[in-house]
């Protein structure tokens, strides 16, 4: 794809976090064009550098998104738009989406509202790149033209990736998460400072129920038909909220089918070539996984920007005395956890002829 035949995309949510991680990464981005932008009504109607304040650390408000009318988030006010991608609240984003994939547009969501539909992919190209398919069969049964593809809370998405190349080796039986989860997850202003400095908080609403369930789901198998069906694993997550800007930590524990020794374990790691590694997209990593044999590594500060943000960091596997092994996992929730993840998907999608 050349720039003359860059497919025009926009960013709904576009003032947040996440809006300004998908603003930041569609810059110079070599298939898509960032042509529109939504907010709420508050925001509608004015330019982008009037109603948002760049919130991104080192580095600027991009100048052709400055310029850019904050539209409100209605089909009709983003003509020739192809691709929306979507960092809307729950709260709204449901319909949302779900009007703008009935006028055609493919929408990839970083909402949890359509996460666990049946006919909804929830999709990270390294993992079950195979799951996308679901949308043939999703705009039959809703009579769309367009369509709605998910990717994962910010905590399952970098657990999943650590767990599927081990998953196809050796078999998981058992999970048990605890993370350490960034003040961006909250989105902006998220919690007040008050709240959060010198603090760790053992509860964000709904996340353990979410990571639990979308692990199940993105390991599971998706066939034309019955459709998706859970991998057959046990899951349980803590989450915990800390005083880091970006980037979640977690520590695992896992029961493998079949046992291994730790160098085995680490070796299906280094090794993981997806067969999406093959397609070159645009957005993926060089590398999706990379363990790191310092004993005090994966650290937040060090390491969440590791392959642009888009590679999650592994280390410290050792022997559970309760389960098989335990280790820590760190992926960068804003890039991989969010408006990275949704990008290449986007571009996954494309490559597969699928939208
Ligand atoms: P955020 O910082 O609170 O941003 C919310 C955005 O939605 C703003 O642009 C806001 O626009 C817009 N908005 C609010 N109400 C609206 C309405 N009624 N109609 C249209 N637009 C509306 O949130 P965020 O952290 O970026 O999260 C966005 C989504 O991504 C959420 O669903 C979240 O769960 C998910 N997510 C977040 C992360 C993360 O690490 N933060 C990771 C994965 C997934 P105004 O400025 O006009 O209010």
């Amino acid at each position: 794809m050349n720039a003359q035949t860059r497919i025009p995309v926009a960013v709904l949510g576009a003032t947040g976090m996440v809006g300004q991680r998908f603003i930041e990464l569609l810059q110079a981005h070599p298939w898509f064009e960032l042509v529109g932008l939504g907010a709420s009504e508050r925001s509608g109607g004015r330019s982008y550098s009037e109603v948002s304040r760049w919130r991104l650390p080192g580095s600027e408000m991009p100048r052709s998104a400055a310029s850019l009318p904050v539209a409100s988030c209605k089909p009709e006010a983003f003509h020739g738009v192809k691709i929306v991608f979507s960092a809307l609240p729950g709260e709204v984003a449901g319909e949302i989406e779900e009007d703008f994939a009935r006028a055609g547009i493919a929408v990839f969501s970083n909402a949890k509202n359509h996460r666990m539909a049946a006919d909804v992919p929830l999709l990270i190209p390294e993992v079950n790149a195979d799951h996308a398919a679901a949308i043939i069969q999703q705009r039959r049964l809703r009579n769309w033209s367009g369509s709605i593809v998910t990717n994962a809370n910010c905590s399952a998405t970098p657990l999943v990736m650590a767990l599927k190349p081990l998953q196809e080796a050796f078999g998981v039986r058992k999970v048990m998460v605890t993370t350490l989860q960034a003040i961006s997850g909250a989105g902006y202003p998220g919690l007040s400072s008050y709240d959060i400095l010198d603090n760790a908080i053992p509860y964000i609403g709904g996340e353990e129920e979410k990571v639990q369930s979308e692990t199940l789901k993105m390991l599971g198998r998706w066939d034309e038909g019955p459709g998706f069906t859970d991998a057959p694993m046990l899951v349980s997550a803590q989450c915990n909220r800390v005083a880091t800007r970006e980037g979640h930590l977690e520590c695992a524990s896992i029961e493998l089918e079949r046992d291994a020794n730790p160098e085995d374990v680490i070796a299906v790691w280094e090794n993981y070539q997806p067969e999406v590694q093959r397609l070159n997209l645009p957005s993926a990593p060089e590398r999706a996984l990379l363990y790191r044999r310092e004993p005090d590594r994966p650290q937040t500060l060090r390491d969440r920007n590791t392959g642009r943000g888009m590679t999650v960091s592994l280390g410290r596997l050792r022997r559970c005395p309760i389960l098989s092994y335990k280790f820590a996992l760190l992926g960068h929730n804003t890039i991989r956890g969010a408006a990275g993840g949704s990008i290449l998907n986007a571009e996954l999608c494309i490559s597969k002829g699928l939208i």
